[in-house]
């Protein structure tokens, strides 16, 4: 019987990266995927919500072209092709990844997978028997009580991709990351849009400060949104919220979050990604499986968080209501004030700095290219480089990241 000297289940980004790292070390490597190559990330995550955010984004773009000079008219939307799109764009990296199993000599197996022992796995009646299993087999969309996807009406985010024309108007239950990504995606098509948010502030998990800006950015452009708020019950299609209000909107996407697939843990099995139960994302994810199979050591609160969008949102380590006690300084510098940001038109946000003993402690961006510019922070974090020291690097001009440059004089 062949022996494989690791054996993964799940094709996503914890599972791929762990196949690729092995067999690029030489390791004879089998891979198994119920479903497509990419888990979440690439067929119903990461990518499909980003490159539909992308046409909603040129959407509104061409609809204030005028405030740039463009003169573009009967501009609208064809969702089939945003879909399509959407479709075309997954495939493309599907056939990457492909390509690369091959490449590396990868065995794919597609099935469903079962762990026997921390040596066996079996799929279609055959054992496959490995010296070290890898499962990564992902988390799915958490279902609430009363909420429950009936996935005509109530949606889960799988099924919002499967949507062939726009509501005229959406319900949102949940403001994290995937609430706002889609919340914003509607509001830039024109649908109408409200987020109803248990906690106190939109993006909960955020700082508090990024949280208020992004409500007042949602207020901005016309996204309604309840906090403090939950839905006590649904009768014919109305939302009946605990404050009293009902809403009638067209749909309703559920985005509270993901559980860990089951899976029964078995020691000597390695559990990386989502199913890990620590952070859902497809970053941490991948750094997990470089520590699994190359020990590449990291730091998991050096994980940082992104949210898409116009501005995009993006922070790292301590928040500020983390700090209340300690001794810190803060700096706030708003994104206006940069020539790049009046160039683009993208005024609306703000680079906020903790340090604590010159070390960068918390790092909070509200603005264009955040995704980018909180990378520059995280280096300088993870190396210990201090404020101090950061000042002595040359920030290019006009640039987003001359903001960071600044705010390192802003301290206090
Ligand atoms: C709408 C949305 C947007 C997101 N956006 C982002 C983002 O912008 N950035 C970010 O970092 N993260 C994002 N995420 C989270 C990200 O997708 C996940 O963190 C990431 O996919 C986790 O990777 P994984 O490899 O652990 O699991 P998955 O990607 O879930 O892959 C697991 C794979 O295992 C397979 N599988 C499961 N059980 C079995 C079995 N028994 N046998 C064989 N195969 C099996 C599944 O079919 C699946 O392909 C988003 C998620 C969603 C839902």
């Amino acid at each position: 019987m062949e022996l494989y000297n690791i054996g993964i289940i799940g094709g996503g980004p914890a599972g791929y990266t762990a196949a690729f790292a092995a067999a690029k070390q030489g390791k004879k490597v089998i891979l198994f995927e119920k479903d497509f190559l990419g888990g979440v990330c690439l067929n119903k995550g990461c990518i499909p919500t980003k490159t539909i955010l992308h046409s909603s984004e040129l959407y509104k773009k061409a609809l204030n072209g005028m405030d740039f000079g463009v003169n573009a008219q009967g501009i609208s939307i064809d969702y089939k092709k945003v879909t399509e799109r959407k479709n075309f764009v997954i495939e493309r990296l599907r056939k990457g990844l492909e390509l690369a199993f091959k490449n590396l000599k990868i065995t794919v197996v597609n099935s469903e997978a079962k762990i026997l022992s921390k040596n066996e796995i079996e799929a279609r009646g055959e054992v496959y028997n490995c010296e070290k299993i890898i499962c990564a087999v992902g988390s799915s969309p958490r279902v609430v009580k009363g909420l429950e996807f009936d996935h005509e009406f109530l949606l889960s985010s799988d099924d919002i991709l499967e949507l062939k024309k726009l509501p005229r108007s959406i319900v949102i239950v949940g403001s994290g990351a995937i609430g706002t990504e889609w919340a914003r995606i509607f509001n830039n098509f024109g649908v109408e849009t409200t987020v109803v948010e248990l906690a106190s502030n939109i993006l909960p998990l955020a700082d508090v400060e990024v949280s208020k800006r992004l409500e007042r950015i949602f207020k901005s452009e016309g996204i309604k949104f309840y906090t403090s708020t939950t839905i006590d019950k649904i009768e014919n299609k109305n939302l009946f919220l605990s404050n009293g209000e009902i809403l009638s909107p067209e749909l309703v996407l559920v985005g509270v979050g993901r559980k860990p697939n089951e899976v029964e843990k078995i020691e000597g099995v390695e559990y990386i990604g989502d199913v890990s139960g620590e952070i859902q994302l497809a970053h941490f994810a991948i750094k997990q499986a470089y520590d699994v199979i190359e020990n590449i050591d990291f730091r998991k609160d050096l994980t940082p968080s992104v949210v898409y969008g116009s501005p995009e949102i993006a922070w790292v380590g301590k928040r500020e209501q983390d700090l209340a006690g300690e001794e810190y300084k803060k700096s706030m510098l708003l994104v206006s004030s940069l020539g790049k940001a009046q160039c683009d038109g993208e005024t609306e946000g703000f680079i906020k700095l903790l340090t604590q003993e010159d070390k960068i402690v918390g790092a909070h961006i509200v603005s264009s290219e955040a995704s980018a510019l909180i990378q520059q922070i995280l280096i300088a974090m993870q190396f210990g480089i201090s404020a101090e020291q950061l000042k002595e690097v040359c920030f290019p001009h006009p640039t987003y990241s001359e903001g960071i440059f600044e705010s390192l004089f802003r301290l206090k």
